[in-house]
């Protein structure tokens, strides 16, 4: 869309300026196939590239098959990669939903169930932290408490209590018996890449624990995959009573989940909560192929190789560039603080054609697929070392 022509769509997105009409693994094309490398993945969200063949004949399967039934009838695939979560994580209950902030919707309902279950009415606060980034929907705003994504939609949803991030000190004085839950991305994503430290993990999932709060992981960026494990709270070898999951849990295909044990689960009897698309079975089948890619025999270990390779390539430019300030994340979830205006930086790497995404402070995030090659990744480098090169000029 020319930025002349009348747009029949909201302008939320702001001004776009490419437009990609096909992919392949971890390169987009353009109708000129003008060939891009990847490292943003739709957001963290192709986590096996663009029209991976395995996932392209999954759907193509199920396509001609069947598409929706509803949550009326029996699912016995929903069944089974429900349990196939399960076996493979903390979980022991799921909800399927269509979005991350569907998900973050249906943990924040577990929460209020569990405590209402066991009649601890006064129980309704949960902890969220500054940076923090839930969603769209009035509860992810209001959890969030962030003025750049809620203002002007007050009032928003009461009983969120904002603490600063990695500071045990100040969430020891937050916490009380009025606390129903702390709710947190192990990796903040959209706050600035930041890593919570994995001590820090442990000690709010103890606290937790003494306080009778559930502990409620955001891993909508971080999970499946990218953090190197399945879940990225199993870095910190702790576990959380919740985890909302989207993004790479479908490689792009729209769905998302809420894991929990059955224990914090206890309140969602039936009625308590639906969707009328969540777990449909298209969603399943894609959603069921690609946990079972990620847990093919050292999938994961070479993710966890290759993103540490990244990463040591990162370190090399950030100690030859001053234009460089710092490398921070983990996994397949990486930033560059740049002195320059993030934006400005991304928008000259694009035209090296390499896609990378912004986030706040000023950061430049790097997630790419998580079958990218070392060979794509020397790519990428070059890349970005050829535009530092051509600003300094
Ligand atoms: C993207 C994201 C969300 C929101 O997911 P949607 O699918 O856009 O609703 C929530 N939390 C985190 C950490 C995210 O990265």
């Amino acid at each position: 869309m020319s930025k002349n022509k009348k747009s029949y769509l909201m302008p939320t997105y702001g001004k776009r300026n490419l437009e990609f009409v096909r992919g392949q693994g971890c390169y987009l094309y353009t109708s000129k196939n003008s060939k891009y490398l990847d490292f943003g993945a739709g957001i963290a969200v192709n986590s096996f590239g663009h029209c991976h063949p395995t996932l392209v004949k999954t759907l193509q399967t199920q396509a001609k098959r069947l598409w929706h039934t509803s949550n009326l009838y029996l699912n016995p695939v929903q069944e089974m990669y429900a349990k196939l979560i399960c076996k493979n994580s903390f979980a022991e209950k799921i909800f399927f939903t269509n979005s991350g902030a569907e998900s973050i919707e249906c943990g924040i309902k577990v929460i209020r169930s569990y405590h209402f279950y066991h009649k601890n009415y006064s129980k309704k606060n949960i902890l969220t932290f500054e940076g923090a980034f839930h969603g769209r929907t009035f509860a992810a705003l209001s959890a969030q408490k962030n003025k750049k994504y809620s203002e002007g939609f007050g009032p928003l949803i009461p009983g969120f209590v904002k603490v600063p991030f990695n500071d045990f000190k100040a969430l020891k004085k937050a916490i009380n018996k009025n606390t129903a839950a702390v709710l947190i991305e192990p990796i903040q994503g959209e706050g600035g890449i930041r890593p919570a430290e994995l001590k820090f993990l442990q000690q709010l999932s103890l606290i937790c624990k003494k306080n009778d709060a559930l502990l409620f992981l955001d891993e909508i960026q971080c999970g499946f995959g990218r953090s190197g494990k399945l879940f990225s709270h199993e870095w910190a070898n702790i576990k959380p009573d919740l985890v909302a999951t989207a993004k790479g849990i479908g490689s792009g295909f729209p769905m998302g989940a809420c894991l929990a044990t059955k224990k914090a689960s206890i309140g969602m009897i039936k009625g308590t909560h639906g969707s009328t698309y969540g777990g449909n079975p298209l969603a399943i089948c894609i959603g069921k192929k690609v946990l079972e890619l990620i847990l093919k025999k050292d999938f994961l270990k070479k993710v966890d190789s290759n993103a540490r390779y990244l990463w040591k390539k990162l370190k090399i430019l950030e100690k030859k560039y001053d234009e460089i300030l710092e490398i921070r994340g983990a996994g397949f979830l990486l930033g560059i603080k740049t002195k320059r205006k993030n934006t400005e930086v991304i928008q000259a790497i694009s035209k090296n054609k390499l896609l990378l995404i912004a986030a706040s402070e000023n950061i430049i995030r790097l997630a790419p697929p998580l079958i990218v090659t070392k060979i794509e990744i020397d790519n990428a480098i070059f890349i970005i070392e050829k535009t530092l090169n051509e600003l300094n000029d």
